[in-house]
């Protein structure tokens, strides 16, 4: 009994709205043992303590998954740290691989990387900033190989592999509310190499598990009629593929147009197929077609939403991504109807089950420096540092945000698009977290990167930023060939 006066005590004192019942998250619970440990009351039989220190697992060794490791990681006396990876590799979606339907596992193919990527934003504001890639004179767009050799190095860097578990997949999370209140995660993971499944306990979950590898497909009315060859973007690898043929990219994303680019040079023609309201502003060689949004297919004929039509040959969707955590119990209710993912506060914390994150939901952002704010606001909330308001509120917050942007026209499933919204979000949770923002000087660039983008897709990867200052850049144009190193 006296424990239980107690842990409400210290509950008190991490938040005063919370009593052990109520506290949102199970690492308390472990933060209150290790406490009486710390003073002196060695009664305590260690087996019978949830654990003396917050144990965390990373579902993902993504860069997302490699982010909150490195932060976790830099508090061994706080955290015991597990990130699984089911691939023999980190880095995520940059480990290119020429596969595209199933892994040396038996698993489907996670990297969506097509041979010839560069990245769609400069190094010099894509870098994760406690670890800034160091050659200045290399291209500010880099070949996705650099990125791969980059993560690889942050993860020796920050020496994580002693708590990474590769070859390692997620097969069920599973939450267990114990008597006093709190939950706890059941993880059941298989090691891929020897099939052996083990399960264990967590107090508190990050998934990192990407979102760029179900593709959504959506329906074209006489679909089914068409023999050429159709894929999603996912499985793009090389132009070559398409030498001679004529071929409809459905989607004019940055990777729809950039396929369309690089496929334009092997391809006979190339119909990039769209329902922006203008079309897109490049310097197209001419056999680049753009057409409105498919109507309808009948045998290998294409009819547009304007009534052209077009013969095609082979068929590449580039209609984005879904969002899917297969393993997740159906308890924690994590809802992703029409790619929104429910019920999440922040983009990042489960509303009713906090001690489980979500990462990598928006998009339309500077991805690794907000990993970067995002893991140190996770600790912050696993620390208490950080005070979520109640369930309720959240849930408030949560729906008032959904139904004023709901409100401005804006389709539920581009609610996760932060674009012009990105800076306040950084701004937030890292001022709750305490700690540094994004500096203008990122915004500066990102701008300008976006301007370049409009005015020409084709030429704008050829620009190289120089950061100055926090306020300040340099650009120059480099009409170079760049080639890719693998
Ligand atoms: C074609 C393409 C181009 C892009 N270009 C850029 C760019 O230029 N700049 C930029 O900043 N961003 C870019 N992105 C966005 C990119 O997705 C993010 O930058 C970032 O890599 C996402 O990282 P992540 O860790 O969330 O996911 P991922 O990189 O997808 O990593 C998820 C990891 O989780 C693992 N995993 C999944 N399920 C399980 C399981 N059950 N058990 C164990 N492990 C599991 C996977 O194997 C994978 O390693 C691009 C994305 C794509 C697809």
């Amino acid at each position: 009994m006296r424990r239980f006066e107690e842990l409400n005590r210290f509950c008190y004192t991490v938040s005063p709205r919370y009593t052990h019942h109520e506290i949102p998250s199970q690492i308390s619970v472990a933060l209150f043992f290790n406490r009486l440990r710390k003073d002196g009351d060695n009664s305590i039989p260690e087996e019978s303590m949830p654990s003396s220190k917050t144990r965390v697992a990373i579902v993902g060794g993504g860069v997302a998954g490699l982010i909150v490791a490195r932060h976790v990681a830099s508090k061994p006396d706080t955290y015991s740290l597990t990130l699984f990876e089911q691939t023999d590799q980190v880095g995520g979606t940059w480990v290119y691989t020429d596969e595209t339907d199933i892994d040396k596992h038996g698993l489907p193919v996670h990297s969506s990387m097509y041979k010839n990527l560069r990245t769609n934003l400069p190094k010099e504001i894509m870098q994760i900033p406690d670890f800034p890639m160091t050659d200045p004179n290399s291209p500010s767009f880099a070949h996705h190989s650099v990125i791969r050799q980059y993560l690889w190095d942050y993860a020796e860097h920050f020496n994580l592999y002693p708590h990474i578990k590769l070859n390692t997949v997620v097969k069920n999370v599973e939450p267990e509310t114990l008597k006093n209140g709190q939950t706890i995660w059941i993880i059941k993971y298989k090691d891929l190499e020897n099939e052996v499944e083990t399960t264990k306990t967590f107090d508190a979950v990050v998934l990192c598990n990407g979102h760029h590898t179900v593709g959504h497909v959506p329906h074209i009315p006489g679909i089914d009629s068409f023999h050429g060859t159709c894929i999603h973007s996912h499985r793009y690898r090389a132009p070559e593929t398409y030498t001679g043929k004529k071929v409809c990219i459905l989607g004019a994303s940055w990777s729809g147009i950039d396929i369309a680019i690089e496929v334009s040079e092997y391809a006979e023609q190339v119909y990039l197929s769209h329902n922006l309201p203008d079309p897109i502003n490049a310097k197209f060689t001419k056999n680049i077609d753009q057409r409105p949004g498919i109507q309808s297919i009948q045998g290998n004929v294409f009819t547009f939403l304007d009534g052209t039509t077009a013969e095609v040959d082979s068929f590449i969707f580039c209609t984005g991504y879904k969002f899917t955590y297969p393993f997740m119990s159906s308890k924690v209710e994590l809802r992703t109807d029409d790619n929104h993912v429910e019920p999440i506060y922040k983009h990042l914390v489960h509303i009713t089950m906090p001690n489980l994150f979500v990462m990598g939901i928006p998009v339309l952002i500077i991805p690794f420096p907000m990993f970067h704010i995002q893991a140190q606001y996770i600790l912050g909330i696993l620390e208490g540092r950080i005070k979520l308001p109640s369930p309720k509120e959240m849930l408030q917050d949560f729906e008032t945000e959904k139904n004023t942007l709901l409100q401005q026209g804006i389709p539920l499933r581009h609610i996760i698009k932060l674009k012009e919204r990105q800076w306040t979000y950084y701004d937030e949770i890292a001022a709750a977290a305490n700690v540094p923002s994004f500096p203008p000087v990122i915004k500066k660039i990102y701008d300008h990167v976006s301007e370049m983008r409009d005015i020409d897709f084709i030429s704008y990867k050829n620009y190289q930023y120089r950061i100055i200052d926090d306020e300040n850049f340099t650009v120059s144009f480099r009409d170079i060939f760049l080639a890719p190193c693998y």
